[in-house]
């Protein structure tokens, strides 16, 4: 007979709750925690040993040699960064770095520090040869973070290993980032909630109804640091150096590709809402949802199917 299993752990510096539904779902769920462990091994900015640490270690000195499944992402990520004109690209980190000792220091970076800081953030840094399976970072200080991708690519792998081992249905969180595989074990779609960007956490705005599908949300409210009484946030824009002011309080991407679903979301907030559903229309993705500063809620084509508001908010169809 078949059974669900439920289970929280905290994996990846963050809250990871998978529910599985097979025959036997215990053991499914150790081999997709033992997996999500070596992910967080091979893609941590933070663990010594990982290839992260590695290739930022290297920086300006030497190619390191890279893992498969790490290869794969830095060239996703590579194409991502070029659909998306470099509004997400994984070399940010310098700056995210910048930000956070700022928010410790509670004083704001000076101009001159994030214009030198720029220099290290070039999306060109990054040099990598598929032929020999190594990466380069060109710049000594030029750093690697893989915070905006790592955990779609980490629900992706999930799900295939879920698929492989005879999972029939299941869904797993991780810090916000939801993949599903199938429906429900009753058949009904899974629902997954939005937060409201500026209410407590596990209020929703809306939800999206979903089968085998990734769902992925980036905003401002989710991590911040406050400056002179004053909110900062997590997500740069790489052409400023700042925090990304766009018209966005949060981007919600839905695809069957959750690293796709989790760069996207990280673009299109940076782009905002009309260079956002531009992006948004030309990916292989199923759609966005976008709540803007107005607290105004945009659907992009084809997603009116999957999305329910649940708040009395203006909804537009883009
Ligand atoms: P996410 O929550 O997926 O939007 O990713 C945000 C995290 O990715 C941040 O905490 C940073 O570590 C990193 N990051 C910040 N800005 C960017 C950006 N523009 N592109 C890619 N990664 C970024
Ligand atoms: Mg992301």
């Amino acid at each position: 007979m078949e059974t669900i299993f439920e289970a929280q752990d905290f994996i990846m510096n963050t809250g990871v709750e998978q529910k599985i539904c097979g025959h036997a779902p215990h053991a499914i769920y150790e081999a997709s925690v033992n997996k999500l462990h070596a992910l967080e091994q091979m893609m941590s900015f933070y663990r010594d040993g990982s290839e992260t640490t590695e290739l930022n270690r290297h920086a300006g000195k030497e190619a390191v040699k890279l893992s498969q499944d790490m290869m794969f992402v830095l060239e996703q990520a590579q194409a991502f960064a070029q659909l998306s004109e470099n509004a997400f690209h994984i070399l940010l980190a310098p700056m995210v770095q910048l930000w956070r000792n700022a928010g410790a220091e509670n004083k704001l970076p000076a101009r001159d520090e994030i214009s030198k800081t720029l220099k290290l953030c070039d999306s060109g840094n990054l040099v990598l040869d598929k032929a020999a399976g190594t990466a380069y970072l060109k710049q000594e200080g030029a750093m690697l973070d893989l915070g905006a991708i790592g955990k779609g690519f980490a629900a992706d792998v999930c799900c295939d290993l879920y698929k492989a081992l005879g999972a029939t249905s299941a869904f797993i969180n991780l810090g916000g980032n939801v993949k599903t595989l199938g429906s429900r074990p009753d058949g009904k779609p899974w629902v997954v909630g939005l937060q409201h960007p500026d209410q407590p956490r596990g209020k929703s705005y809306g939800a999206i109804l979903c089968a085998d599908q990734s769902v992925v949300t980036s905003g401002a409210y989710e991590r911040y640091q406050v400056i002179d009484g004053r909110k900062y946030h997590h997500i740069i824009d790489g052409r400023t150096g700042y925090p990304s002011a766009s018209d966005l309080k949060s981007v919600t991407v839905v695809s069957e590709n959750s690293m796709q679903a989790d760069a996207l979301s990280t673009a299109a907030f940076v782009m905002g809402l009309r260079k956002g559903t531009d992006l948004i229309d030309q990916a292989s993705c199923t759609g966005a949802v976008f709540f803007t500063a107005a607290n105004e809620v945009y659907l992009s084509k084809g997603m009116k199917q999957h999305f329910r508001l649940l708040e009395r908010f203006p909804c537009y169809e883009l």
